[in-house]
């Protein structure tokens, strides 16, 4: 092959670009490597503005593939400057021989894809012509600079400096008057230098950013400690986390301890000075709100007691965005620089910038002449440098045109339309939401991997299927939609560049997961990918990741607990482990009152607790039927959920106990359940209910309960109902439904456990009776109207979906929710999964839609 005719082209010599090349050559493929700068280093080629660092501590953010580099090169601080990262990655060059790969100083114009040559055609700036089989996309994420966006920026005749494009020689501010547009990252770390040096420098601010002291020095001993003490076990945490960088877990919310232990905890986080500590402190700080504003607070007193004009320290406060949703900064003496009286910071918001001129910025009412514009506005991040490059794909078309919308891809390393094109961290990866080297090697890994792989299999080429990517897209977005991410306008949403559409650019499930979920695609014989060579075709199509992501988290955890089967237990052993678990989870939302309660069951008192709303009443009623496969559970057992049905719906609701099995087997709670029914309707006025005003629900064995009872009230002249809801119900005890296999283990509630309720409660041949088996019932017509809630990985899906439509079919009106990757308990896990609160409110919907 000649130098203009490799297996791989690979665009960019930063550590992705490095470390591909290592692993290319050792696996014997022809190569070109090609760098538009004059050296390695990617990012840190560029990014040479004064104070530039690595927020994360150079025990992590080092290559781990050459264990002989760990003895060989050490780092003289914790957070390693830009010269010093640069010097490493040039001992590496020099270290592996990576120089002679790489051809400096030469930028790709163009590429495409010949689908009659499999074969890439990448046009460079030299006006070469390279042939390729593959093509890999190593450019960094954050490596496109902005165009700077203010009107008359071209005007100015001073200087003008961008922060990732900064002189090589340097830049001497002395005695200059210096304008610094931007307070991201680069901004922060910038402007206490630029400051050091200037007569006058003016700040101009949009959004104050959240930061803390990087209180650098020396590697944190206790990382070093750990290095040294288990390198491999290090990497291997750090691998597997969420971040790639190995920290502690938690488990704690920040609302469930008072405020002051919460910044006692903070402080503590604080103090150590790394990037990812704060964020860690608490379990709910990027989903919840209120849990995020006790980290912002604690952050705002900080700047507080740096900075000693209140007004500047308010403008220095972020407030609008919660913490974590723009990348948080790490400083050195950034606030303390307000202090300094030629320093002077500009709220773009009261006094937004008019135009730049000749000589200086007129904003506000002023005009002001500055000697340097500083612009630390930011990067065309993630797909910048993608995009940037006409890449045309199958039948002519670009990926600038395909990613108009959004950057669909499948791993964030592939999109279909374009074989063997891969990308390194790209969008729909976890790249910038994690420490860059694990992420780098992690993809380098993958990617030369499945090289390796398809040239053992007689493969040409590898693309994604349109299903597998259009199942990346919605699990990235189910990742997404359950953090407060899309609540601001931040470059991870694309909102910084005008024009550029709005999604989560990168992968928020964390490195770890990811890491999982890419192994298993290749495990399962590249799951989702097309792969052909001579006369040889594989498709093994299919989406890799459907289970809600924070879903997936419990099943996992309860997995890795190694707890017995519950149908490997006692009955009464089976009540007090369910007893025992309801107690440890949060409570649910506050409702107005709380009355329990007894009242006159089929076969004796049975008790129940009513939970009316705040608002005045009379309310509403629905009488609820807990769940617990008929065996266990009681009145009180869904508590969580009956608070959010009540508050949510703006209605009352009675949860009332049922005799359980198998002491009372069939029929003693399907006549208990409507005994209660009967009573409640009876009482509901003395209830603070308002009179005819009267509905029913269940969660699975309560959901057979509530849907039976519905059926007694229209068969006996009971009373008339409004609605039933159904979450999860059990409706047909007669046959095996598809899911009950589909969905036979892993998803809490199994098979063999469902079989285990079934032989508790009812005799095999009661099952196909009606009051047992609803959907078997001669005539399903009216019936109130209906909700019915199925999950994906739920055992009793079919069951469910077969009773909404048979309901339908009888002319009930029905309203359907498929819940989309959620088990049969997901829904009822309040404040706990987030992916809940969608289909809750559209159960408390229906509810009051009941009785509108
Ligand atoms: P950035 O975070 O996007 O910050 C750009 C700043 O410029 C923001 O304050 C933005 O305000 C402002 N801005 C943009 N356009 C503007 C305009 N037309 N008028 C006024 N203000 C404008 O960019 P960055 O600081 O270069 O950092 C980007 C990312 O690079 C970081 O988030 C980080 O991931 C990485 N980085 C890392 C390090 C490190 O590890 N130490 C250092 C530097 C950068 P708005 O917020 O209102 O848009």
């Amino acid at each position: 092959m000649s130098k203009s005719d490799v297996d791989v082209v690979v665009v960019g010599a930063g550590f992705s670009g490095m470390y591909l090349q290592k692993r290319l050559r050792d696996a014997g493929f022809s190569y070109r490597v090609l760098e538009a700068g004059g050296d390695v280093g990617g990012t840190w080629y560029w990014n040479r503005y004064p104070g530039a660092r690595c927020d994360i501590s150079t025990t992590d953010y080092q290559y781990t593939w050459d264990p002989e580099l760990h003895e060989q090169w050490s780092w003289s601080e914790k957070h390693a400057a830009q010269p010093e990262i640069l010097r490493y990655a040039q001992f590496v060059a020099n270290k592996h021989d990576l120089y002679s790969g790489i051809d400096f100083d030469v930028r790709v114009n163009d590429a495409h894809w010949n689908d009659d040559t499999k074969r890439w055609s990448i046009h460079t700036s030299t006006g070469e012509t390279i042939v390729c089989r593959h093509y890999v996309m190593a450019t960094g994420c954050l490596s496109v600079p902005k165009e700077p966006d203010i009107p008359g920026a071209d005007r100015f005749r001073g200087g003008v400096y961008v922060t990732g494009r900064w002189p090589h020689e340097g830049v001497d501010f002395t005695g200059m008057k210096v304008a610094v547009i931007g307070t991201g990252s680069s901004g922060i770390q910038s402007i206490p230098h630029i400051a050091d040096q200037a007569n006058e420098v003016v700040v101009f601010q949009r959004t104050p950013n959240y930061s803390i002291p990087a209180f650098n020095g020396p590697p944190p001993q206790y990382r070093v400690d750990r290095l040294k003490a288990d390198r491999a076990a290090y990497h291997a945490e750090a691998r597997q986390s969420t971040s790639g960088v190995p920290v502690n877990l938690p488990t704690m919310s920040a609302l469930s301890v008072p405020r002051e232990t919460a910044h006692e905890m903070l402080e503590k986080a604080w103090q150590k000075g790394e990037l990812l500590e704060l964020g860690t402190v608490f379990n709910d700080v990027g989903i919840n709100r209120a849990a995020n504003d006790v980290v912002a607070e604690f952050l705002r007193e900080k700047v507080r007691a740096v900075v000693k004009d209140p007004a500047t320290a308010e403008l220095l406060s972020p407030r609008k965005h919660p913490y974590g949703t723009k990348r948080p900064c790490m400083d050195t003496n950034y606030f303390e620089t307000f202090n300094l009286a030629h320093v002077r910071l500009v709220d773009l918001n009261s006094s937004p910038i008019r135009t730049i001129t000749e000589t200086g910025i007129d904003f506000g009412d002023e005009s002001h002449d500055f000697d340097a514009i500083v612009y630390a506005t930011g990067f065309d991040a993630m797909t910048g440098a993608i995009v940037g490059v006409d890449i045309t794909g199958k039948d002519g078309v670009t990926l600038k045109k395909k990613w108009e919308h959004g950057p669909q891809n499948y791993l964030g390393l592939t999109t279909v339309g374009f074989p063997n094109l891969f990308m390194i961290t790209g969008p729909g990866s976890p790249s910038v939401l994690s420490n860059m080297m694990v992420s780098i090697e992690q993809h380098v890994d993958w990617i030369t991997d499945t090289l390796v792989d398809m040239r053992d299999g007689g493969f040409d080429t590898i693309e994604p299927t349109p299903l597998a990517e259009e199942a990346w897209r919605r699990h990235c977005t189910d990742c997404a939609d359950i953090t407060l991410f899309q609540e601001t306008d931040s470059w991870y949403m694309g909102a910084n560049v005008p024009g550029k559409p709005r999604v989560l650019f990168p992968y928020i499930g964390g490195v770890g997961r990811y890491r999982r979920i890419c192994d298993e695609v290749r495990a399962r014989d590249y799951l989702g990918f097309v792969l052909e060579g001579a006369g040889k075709r594989q498709v093994n199509d299919g989406p890799v990741r459907e289970i809600q992501p924070d879903v997936e988290m419990v099943v996992d955890m309860m997995a890795s607990l190694g707890l017995p089967p519950i149908e490997s237990m006692s009955p009464t052993d089976a009540r007090a482990f369910s007893e025992a678990s309801s107690a440890m989870r949060p409570r649910g939302p506050e409702v107005g009152e709380i009355v329990d309660g007894v009242l006159p069951g089929a076969g004796g008192d049975l008790n129940y607790r009513l939970y009316r709303p705040a608002s005045p009443g009379p309310h509403p009623v629905v009488v609820y039927f807990h769940g617990g496969g008929w065996v266990f559970g009681s009145h009180v057992s869904d508590d969580p959920l009956c608070r959010a049905l009540c508050s949510l719906a703006d209605v009352v609701i009675v949860s009332v106990d049922y005799r359980h099995a198998p002491e009372s087997r069939f029929p003693a709670a399907a006549d208990d359940g409507y005994a209660a029914l009967t009573w409640v309707a009876d009482n509901i006025a003395a209830l603070g209910g308002a009179p005819g005003q009267l509905a029913v629900a269940g969660w699975s064995a309560g959901g057979n309960v509530a849907a039976v009872a519905a059926q007694t009230a229209r068969d006996s002249g009971g009373p008339t109902l409004r609605g039933q809801l159904l979450l999860t119900p059990v409706t047909d005890g007669s046959r095996q439904h598809r899911s009950h296999d589909e969905n036979a283990s892993g998803y809490v509630l199994t098979k063999s456990l469902m079989e285990w309720f079934w032989n508790h409660y009812a005799d095999p041949a009661d099952r196909t009776n009606p009051k047992a088996s609803p959907l078997l019932a001669a005539d399903l017509s009216g019936l109130p109207p209906t909700m019915i809630v199925t999950c994906q990985f739920d055992p009793l899906r079919d069951e469910g979906d077969a009773y909404a439509e048979a309901l339908a079919a009888a002319g009930v009106p029905v309203r359907h929710l498929r819940a989309r990757g959620h088990v049969h308990t997901s829904i009822t896990m309040v404040d706990m999964l987030p992916s809940g609160v969608g289909p809750r409110r559209q159960m408390a919907e229906a509810l009051a839609g009941f009785f509108a």
